[in-house]
């Protein structure tokens, strides 16, 4: 099948057109022919990754995902568009179906989502990765069990589906928040929601899910990559992550040679030379973030890297 060409990225007659502006992200429709990919490396452990849209609006700096997109112009404006996969549920059903019938009492272990964010702000709109919660769900009336899920966002438009998520038996929520400096934030990803925000969300989550309405997802904050935190921001918002269960760091990677680890484009590369006082020393910046996490939060699971992906 011919590679598509997209309106604004290419410089012949575009086969995908822009269908819609959502802010200054131009957004394509397309039909996929598979939405559970096989999971690899730093995710092995999963059946299954699903990502409800391709492109992300969030273009985070450091974003690995970028260099999977279609070609380069679209990679180097990497946040600045957004194809959804508009046959993504029936997609997910047919896929789905063909699972059960071979392993009717293993449920798919699934991670939503790897290369994008599935509830980056045009989810509002579209509500495709609500979607596709309701036919992860709907496995139920043919008798077999839900996915266990793990979905990873930055996103508080996860509260907006409070009523489905409470229904899956496993499921954990991994809510990423790099830093706990707005103005490093800004730095890095001045296109994604406030720390607070974020923090707010899974405080609204962990309020609305009781055990007496439904099943209590397990919720982690994934501090992925480790980003820098302002000496006085760090106390207030170590002891705010003791609203989740898990907090998993990870150092930042620039040239590590494994794509799936949090790696960064030149654009990030860029930023932190503004923090030369966290990144002069990296590695030591790290531990003593890592040690403060154990010492301040001893209720709370202390993860690194892969090992603090998983479901269990
Ligand atoms: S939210 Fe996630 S997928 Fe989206 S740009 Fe940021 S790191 Fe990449």
């Amino acid at each position: 099948m011919a590679k598509a060409k997209y309106e604004g990225y290419c410089d012949v007659q575009p086969t995908k057109l822009v269908r819609e502006k959502f802010g200054d992200t131009k957004v394509y429709g397309q039909n996929a022919k598979s939405v559970l990919t096989k999971a690899s490396g730093f995710i092995g452990d999963y059946d299954f990754t699903l990502n409800p849209y391709r492109g992300c609006q969030y273009g985070c700096s450091y974003c690995y995902a970028a260099a999977f997109s279609p070609n380069t112009q679209m990679r180097d404006d990497w946040g600045k568009w957004v194809i959804v996969k508009d046959n993504a549920a029936e997609v997910l059903t047919k896929e789905l179906q063909k699972w059960y019938k071979q392993h009717p009492q293993t449920p798919p272990i699934i991670y939503m989502s790897s290369v994008t964010d599935p509830y980056q702000p045009l989810e509002s709109r579209h509500q495709l990765t609500r979607r596709l919660l309701e036919v992860m769900l709907d496995v139920r009336d043919d008798g077999y069990p839900t996915p266990t899920l793990v979905i990873q966002t930055r996103s508080p438009i996860i509260t907006r589906d409070i009523d489905y998520l409470q229904r899956f038996q496993r499921l954990r929520i991994n809510m990423s928040i790099p830093t706990g400096s707005e103005s490093v934030r800004r730095d890095f990803e001045p296109r994604s929601p406030s720390v607070r925000a974020r923090l707010n969300a899974i405080i609204k989550l962990k309020q609305s899910i009781d055990s007496f309405k439904g099943f209590v997802p397990k919720i982690s904050i994934t501090i992925t990559p480790l980003l820098p935190t302002l000496p006085t921001d760090e106390a207030a918002f170590i002891s705010k992550l003791a609203v989740a269960d898990r907090v998993v760091i990870q150092d930042f990677h620039p040239n590590h040679r494994r794509s799936l680890i949090a790696s960064t484009r030149q654009e990030a590369e860029e930023i932190k030379k503004k923090y030369d006082w966290w990144y002069n020393a990296e590695n030591f910046s790290y531990l003593k973030f890592k040690e403060k996490l154990f010492n301040q939060l001893p209720g709370v699971e202390i993860k690194e890297g892969k090992e603090g992906f998983g479901y269990e």
